[in-house]
Parts: structure tokens; C-alpha cells; sequence
């Protein structure tokens, strides 16, 4: 071999080396990775990830124990196990975390998961993945899914309101989430309705979510118990000697037990004072309904938009809101997060 085809093979060798250095370090192509997406509830975390296609991986759910370790571990564990089953890279992370969460991706208050209070959870998801993460607050989370792909797909103005343990809004006005001068816009289970009322973990009396949440619908019931407004009801789920829980009445309402449908409707009153009130200060198009509570489907539905419509009677704005059930249920808050990471990353 003469000089210069060794000098012409050497050069052929290091354009080689270079582009498989280029390839290793230029970044993914947008076409192909997925956004994973995670929601981290009071007990559980779920997670899953999105294509550019908008197709969704399914839903992995893994139990943490409230402690930082176990939460950090359970995202990484959950994206490496999509990774493997989906055959793909993530190219970017939302995380989604009840609370406020300030730019940072610093969550600075959550009272239902208070280890990951002023926990930079961003930045330390982002150093054991290597690669980019953003962090917002549940329901705004829950609140894009249904605005971007579910339920309020195409409206400008909608109200999506989950409730759970507490009662949370994510709001789109003129097509953008609201999030007001500190961030707290959408704490509208803290509105009073009751000036002297239940007391709430928040130090106020009276909040709406003691009356409206997922929870409140039990305690609504064995208050009616207590009271002898309703007798013990006997159903297939047997709770005759256990306090009622909420999921008991929304399997006895779907089985069109007289007893759980009382209680859905003194429930769907409450709902619809706070669905009435938001209704006058944003004017809506729409209001979604969401969290796991709305799973009992129609017979909750029904009755609430009954209550609403009585409230919102003689409002001609009221008139024409539609109230919806969500489309995404429990996998809302995820897909969200989801959407967040590949639109802003
Ligand atoms: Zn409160």
C-alpha cells in the first residue's frame, strides 16, 4: 500500500470515528423518542409515555411510601421499564405533583406527600436520567390532558375539576392555563361556602372540598345515617356494619340502590353550589368532571347536572355550559405531564 492510500484509508477511518461520535452525541430524533409522563399521588405513582404520533404507552402504577427515595426510584424504574417494553428512548420527563411548584420545578408546598416539600425534584430527576424534566402541579396536569387530546379538546374556556381527597381545578381561559400572581390559581377547594362550617386541613372552616370531595361523599353518607335520613343499606358490596366509604356508594348508586341515590343527590348539591360559583366568576364553556369519584359514571353525573342547572336556573350565562365526565380518568394527570414535556422540552 503506497503513502498516500494509507493516508486516504487513515482519513476514510477518522471521517468514520467522527460520525459515529456525531451520531452518539447529536441530539435523538424528534420523530422517534417518547415524553414520559408521571403523576405523583398521595399514595401511588403512575407513569407513562407519549409518542410524537399521540399514541400512549400503557399505564404502570407503582405504590411509594411517601419518602423521597422511593418516589425518585419508582420514576426511574417505571421509565426504564418503558424503555424496555416499548423498544424506544425518552428524550424528556413531566412530572406531575399535587401543590404548588414554583419555575424551578421546586415543590413548595404538598400537604399529602410533605417529603418533597422545597425538594428541587427537578434537577434530581434530570441528573439520574441525563435528560431534561419539567415539573407542574397535578390538575393544571390533568387539566391539559383533557384540553390537548380529552374531554375539553377544542374549547378555549374550560373549567376541569378533579375531585379526590381534596378538590383541585386546572383553568383554561381564552385556550391558556391559568396559574394567577403566585401560582395558586385553581385552589378552588378552599372557596368557603360555609362560614362557619367543617373545619379543613388548611386552618379555614367551611372550605368546599370538606362538602365536595371524593371523601366528603362518605361522610355524607354516614351522616345521613347517623341522622336516620337514610336506613343501612343492603347491597352486594355488604357494608352493613363498617362506615360507609365512598366507593361503596358509587357501586351501590350503579346497582340503583334508593338509599346510595339519596346520597348522590344531597352530594350533587354541594358540587354544583362550587360548579355554580365558578361558573359566575369564569364564565366557561365547559366544565369537565374528573378524579376517581366520577368512575361511577352517569348515576353522578345525572344528578349533579340536575342540581347545577337548578342553581344556574334564571342565569342566561349558566345556561349553556355543558358538564362532562373526563375522558382520561386516573391516567389524566400523567398524559399531562406527558404533553407538558414534549411541548416545552
Ligand atoms: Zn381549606
Amino acid at each position: 500500500m503506497s503513502n498516500v492510500e494509507q493516508s486516504q484509508e487513515s482519513c476514510v477511518l477518522h471521517l468514520k470515528i467522527l460520525v459515529q461520535e456525531l451520531k452518539q452525541f447529536s441530539p435523538p430524533k424528534k420523530s422517534d423518542p417518547l415524553s414520559a409522563g408521571f403523576d405523583i399521588g398521595g399514595t401511588n405513582i403512575r407513569g407513562l409515555a407519549l409518542g410524537n404520533d399521540g399514541e400512549l404507552t400503557e399505564l404502570h402504577q407503582r405504590r411509594h411510601f411517601g419518602d423521597l427515595k422511593s418516589i425518585v426510584d419508582s420514576i426511574v424504574e417505571i421509565s426504564m421499564q418503558i424503555e424496555t417494553t416499548t423498544n424506544k428512548k425518552i428524550r424528556n420527563i413531566g412530572i406531575g405533583c399535587a401543590g404548588l411548584v414554583d419555575s424551578n420545578g421546586v415543590v413548595k408546598t404538598s400537604p399529602n406527600i410533605q417529603a418533597i416539600e422545597n425538594f428541587p425534584l427537578r434537577t434530581d430527576v434530570e441528573e439520574k436520567m441525563q435528560i431534561p424534566v419539567v415539573v407542574e402541579n397535578d390538575a393544571n396536569c390533568a387539566a391539559w390532558a383533557e384540553a390537548k387530546l380529552g374531554a375539553a379538546q377544542g374549547r378555549n374556556n374550560a373549567i376541569v375539576v378533579s375531585f379526590g381527597t381534596g378538590i383541585g381545578a386546572g383553568i383554561l381561559l381564552n385556550g391558556e392555563l391559568q396559574k394567577g400572581a403566585s401560582g395558586y390559581a385553581g385552589e378552588i377547594g378552599h372557596m368557603v361556602i360555609e362560614k362557619e362550617g367543617l373545619p379543613c386541613p388548611c386552618g379555614k372552616r367551611g372550605c368546599w372540598e370538606q362538602y365536595a370531595s371524593g371523601s366528603a361523599l362518605g361522610r355524607i353518607a354516614n351522616e345521613m345515617l347517623n341522622e336516620k335520613t337514610i336506613t343501612k343499606m343492603k347491597t352486594n358490596t355488604d357494608f352493613q356494619n363498617t362506615l360507609i366509604t365512598s366507593e361503596q356508594i358509587g357501586i351501590a348508586a350503579q346497582e340503583n340502590h334508593p338509599e346510595a341515590i339519596r346520597v348522590i343527590k344531597a352530594y350533587s348539591e354541594q358540587v354544583a353550589i362550587g360548579l355554580g360559583n365558578l361558573t359566575k366568576a369564569l364564565d366557561p364553556e365547559v366544565i369537565i368532571l374528573g378524579g376517581a369519584i366520577t368512575a361511577i359514571g352517569e348515576p353522578l353525573l345525572q344528578p349533579i347536572k340536575k342540581s347545577y342547572a337548578e342553581i344556574a336556573a334564571s342565569e342566561s350565562d349558566s345556561a349553556n355550559v355543558e358538564i362532562l365526565l373526563a375522558r382520561f380518568g386516573n391516567k389524566a394527570g400523567s398524559i399531562g405531564a406527558a404533553i407538558f414535556a414534549n411541548q416545552i422540552l
